[in-house]
C-alpha cells in the first residue's frame, strides 16, 4: 500500500513508499483510509520540531487524524464490522499508572498516539485498536469526520471555558482550531466572535467571515488590544481562545481578556514571555491541557451531525498521498485552513 513515511530522524526527510498492508491483532481494527487531515503536529514532526513524551520511531508512517471504512476486525472485536465508516481516536493510555486510573489517560506518560509513538493515518490502511475506532452516524461525512481530533481538542477546550449566551471571545489564530472554537462558541450562543490573524491569513479570515465571525482583526495592521477593546465597550473578551501556534501572542493576551476572564491557551512552544499581574490584576483563569478524552471525541461527533459544525468549510485543498509535497508546501504557506488527503 501507498503511505507517507518519515524515513529519517532528519528535518525534512519523507517518501512516499508501498509498505505491506498491516495484519490486525486480535483486539484490532484496520481502517481503509478514506479522508486524512494535515495538521501542525505533523508539520513539526516533519521538521523536526516536534518535542513530545517519547522520540519519534523512524521509518513511520505520519498522520494521526482521520476517517475510513473498517476493512478488516481481529477476531476480539464486537463494536464494529467489516463496512462500518469510522472516525478514529488517536492516543491510547497505558491503563494501569495513576493519571490513566483516574480518567486522565491524555496525561499518560506513557502514552501512544497515532502517527507519533507508531504507524498512522497517511496510508491506505492503518491498524489501530479497537477502543480508538468511533462509528460515524448517518449524515457525517469522511471530509467532515476527519477534523475530529481538532474538533475533540475544541470540545476539551469548550468544557473548561464554558461559555454563556451573550459573551464575547477573541480567538487568536484562525487556524483549524481556531475556526472550529468560532462555530463551537456560536453555536453556544456567544455573541461577539472576533478572530485575530496577520498578514498571512487572508484566506483564512475570508473563511472565518464565511463561518459567521462578527469581527476580524489583522494584527499586522492594527492593534489588537485597541480593536478588541473598542468592540467590547473597553472590558475586553471574556473568553480568549490562544490557537495561534507563536510565543509573540503572549506579549498581548492577557489584555484581550475581560476581568474574570477565561483564556485557553493550545501553547504549542516550550517558551513565552508572561507577566503574572496582569493575571492577578483582572482576576484571569488559564487552562491549558493536552489531547483529550473519549467524551470529547463523542460530542465532536454529535457537533458534526447535529450540522452546528462543519470540518468541510475549513478544507479548501485536497491531495493524493502521492502529492505529499505539494500538501506539506500549502500548510506551512497557510493557503488552505486544513489541508485534506482524500483516496
Ligand atoms: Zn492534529
Ligand atoms: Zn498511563
Amino acid at each position: 500500500m501507498k503511505a507517507i513515511v518519515k524515513t529519517e530522524d532528519r528535518p525534512g526527510s519523507y517518501a512516499v513508499l508501498d509498505v505491506p498492508i498491516p495484519d490486525p491483532g486480535p483486539g484490532d481494527v484496520l481502517v481503509e483510509m478514506k479522508a486524512m487531515g494535515l495538521c501542525y503536529t505533523d508539520v513539526s514532526i516533519l521538521n523536526g520540531q516536534y518535542r513530545g513524551r517519547k522520540p519519534v520511531p523512524v521509518p513511520m508512517v505520519m498522520g494521526h487524524e482521520g476517517a475510513g471504512v473498517v476493512a478488516k476486525i481481529g477476531e476480539k472485536v464486537r463494536s464494529v464490522n467489516a463496512g462500518t465508516l469510522v472516525g478514529l481516536e488517536a492516543l491510547s493510555g497505558c491503563g494501569v499508572c495513576h493519571n490513566c486510573r483516574n480518567g486522565d489517560k491524555n496525561m499518560c506518560s506513557n502514552w501512544d498516539h497515532l502517527g507519533i509513538t507508531y504507524d498512522g493515518t497517511f496510508a491506505e490502511y492503518v491498524r489501530v485498536p479497537e477502543r480508538l475506532v468511533h462509528p460515524l452516524p448517518a449524515g457525517v461525512e469522511l471530509a467532515d469526520a476527519a477534523v475530529l481530533e481538532p474538533l475533540s481538542l475544541v470540545a476539551r477546550s469548550l468544557e473548561h471555558l464554558k461559555p454563556f449566551v451573550g459573551e464575547s471571545a477573541a480567538i487568536i489564530g484562525p487556524g483549524s482550531v481556531g475556526l472550529l472554537h468560532l462555530q463551537a462558541l456560536r453555536a453556544a450562543g456567544v455573541s461577539k466572535t472576533i478572530v485575530i490573524g496577520l498578514d498571512v491569513d487572508a484566506t483564512r479570515f475570508e473563511i472565518a467571515e464565511r463561518l459567521g465571525a462578527t469581527h476580524v482583526v489583522n494584527a499586522s495592521r492594527e492593534n489588537p488590544v485597541e480593536t478588541v477593546m473598542k468592540i467590547t465597550e473597553g472590558r475586553g473578551a471574556d473568553m480568549v481562545i490562544e490557537a495561534a501556534s507563536s510565543p509573540k501572542v503572549w506579549d498581548y493576551l492577557l489584555d484581550l481578556a475581560a476581568a474574570r476572564g477565561r483564556i485557553s491557551t493550545f501553547g504549542l512552544y516550550p517558551e513565552s514571555s508572561f507577566n503574572p499581574l496582569k493575571l492577578l490584576r483582572s482576576g484571569l483563569t488559564i487552562y491549558g491541557d493536552v489531547a483529550f478524552l473519549e467524551r470529547h471525541f463523542m460530542r465532536a461527533i454529535e457537533w458534526l451531525a447535529s450540522g452546528k459544525v462543519s470540518g468541510r468549510a475549513l478544507i479548501t485543498k485536497r491531495f493524493r498521498l502521492e502529492d505529499a509535497g505539494e500538501a506539506f508546501g500549502a500548510f506551512q504557506a497557510r493557503e488552505t485552513v486544513k489541508c485534506l488527503f482524500e483516496r
